[in-house]
């Protein structure tokens, strides 16, 4: 029986996890609360004892998997299997996740961060293609992304690469997370797009339900923005103009940089679809060198929730005995 994979997917709120078989086909799939109450130090063992439980539920062993790849926040070391700086699971000291599980399960374990794990599932078995050079941009509470040349994640010297949700798109623009000014993160992912909003808002004199609503101090979602630009709000229209720019801005300077065959767009807020695409692509277009414009093409994501397991489970490929190592 061919050797199956384990992919993980931790996030702050919930963790997924699936079983896949060797090309990438999602078998089994489940998730758990992600418990970070005292430090997050619960997180690990839950996890074991939930793919311990999995594996008693569907009769299987650790013989029958050639191994885990996991997907975390914070900064990974690869070569130690060490996770560090995760301020969403509570974890701040240096984890080793990778031994505790591989002890745990006696099945060896790769980790890399979320984003670029979900770059690799794209990349794999969605909107990628099986291109060997992608680029996968996601759209959520942040903004985050990978880099894949030549079939390969980049890294760079740091781990630092793929950091798409930093780049400045407005100089001394809105102050970011990170320290500096003008991030697309303060601009493109779910806050961001509130953040435009409420600064459109303020010189803003005609008339908008989108008005009405941040007038009011109702709630204001990303979602919202879209949906009243899609039914032909002003305002809403304005805002969205404003975020799809500097998106389309962002990705012109990687397709003049690596001119990968598809920059894929995933995460909540690329829900919008067309109401984000159009405006994006004809911004990239505007900016993208002539033979980068010309077949560098902008896509939506299609794996959604899904791309974080299959791109994990495919790190695990490097496990494999027989075959050629890696994708
Ligand atoms: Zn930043």
């Amino acid at each position: 029986m061919a050797k199956k994979l384990i992919g993980i997917d931790l996030g702050g709120t919930t963790t997924k996890f699936a079983f896949l078989d060797s090309e990438g086909n999602i078998l089994s799939k489940w998730r758990i609360p992600t418990e970070i109450r005292d430090g997050g130090q619960h997180i690990v063992p839950n996890m074991i004892k939930s793919i311990t439980d999995q594996m008693r539920k569907e009769d299987y062993s650790s013989g029958d998997f050639i191994g885990i790849g996991m997907g975390t926040p914070g900064a990974v070391n690869r070569e130690k299997g060490t996770v560090v700086g995760a301020y969403n699971l509570n974890w701040t000291e240096i984890q080793p996740v990778g031994q505790l599980i591989q002890e745990g399960l006696h099945l060896p374990i790769i980790i890399d961060n979320d984003a670029n794990s979900a770059a690799l599932g794209e990349f794999w078995k969605g909107a990628g293609n099986q291109a060997q050079d992608v680029v996968f941009v996601t759209l959520g509470t942040g903004v985050g992304g990978g880099v894949v040349t030549n079939g390969k994640l980049v890294h760079g010297i740091n781990g630092g690469a793929g950091e798409i949700g930093h780049i400045t798109v407005q100089p001394n623009g809105f102050l970011c997370t990170c320290g500096k000014r003008g991030c697309l993160e303060q601009y493109a992912s779910a806050t961001g797009v509130v953040n435009v909003a409420k600064d459109i808002a303020q010189k803003f004199t005609g008339k908008s339900r989108l008005l009405d609503i941040i007038d009011n101090d109702e709630e204001l979602t990303s979602k919202m923005v879209f949906f009243l630009a899609d039914n032909g709000d002003i305002l809403a229209n304005q805002i969205v103009d404003r975020v799809c720019s500097y998106l389309g801005l962002a990705l012109s300077h990687l397709g003049n940089t690596l001119n990968p065959e598809n920059i894929i767009i995933g995460g909540g807020v690329s829900n919008a679809g067309n109401t984000l695409l159009q405006p994006t692509t004809r911004c990239f277009q505007e900016n993208a060198f002539p033979s980068v414009r010309d077949s560098t093409r902008i896509k939506l994501a299609q794996l959604g929730n899904d791309a974080g397991v299959i791109g994990a489970a495919s790190l695990a490929l490097q496990f494999r005995k027989n075959g050629p190592i890696g994708l």
